[in-house]
């Protein structure tokens, strides 16, 4: 179980989108997604970001660098490793 909580706040601190492993293709499919898990059930909704709080990535398939590292809740939660987007071990 993730310890990053799953707000809308910490959403926007995601900085996923900036990532060279964020493809043009991810961000295309992840804008609705982002805009539902701000209003909807924030549990159920597969987000294409905060991949440390969600499940890995559904259209992100080669890791080209993490940015994890630099991002303000992986500070917060020692999260301690990155490339949760390509992420295999199950949250
Ligand atoms: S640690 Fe990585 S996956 Fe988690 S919110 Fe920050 S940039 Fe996104
Ligand atoms: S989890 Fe890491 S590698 Fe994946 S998109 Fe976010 S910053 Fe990039």
């Amino acid at each position: 179980m993730s310890k990053v909580a799953k707000t809308s706040e910490n959403m926007k601190k995601c900085i996923c989108m900036k990532c060279p492993s964020y493809t043009f293709y991810c961000k295309m499919k992840s804008m609705p997604g982002n805009m539902i898990l701000m209003m909807g059930d924030k549990d159920k909704i597969h987000a294409e970001g905060m991949f440390c709080a969600y499940e890995k990535s559904h259209c992100i398939k080669e890791e080209k660098g993490c940015i994890c590292s630099t991002c303000e809740l992986f500070k917060e939660n020692e999260l301690g490793k990155g490339y949760f987007c390509t992420a295999t071990d199950g949250k």
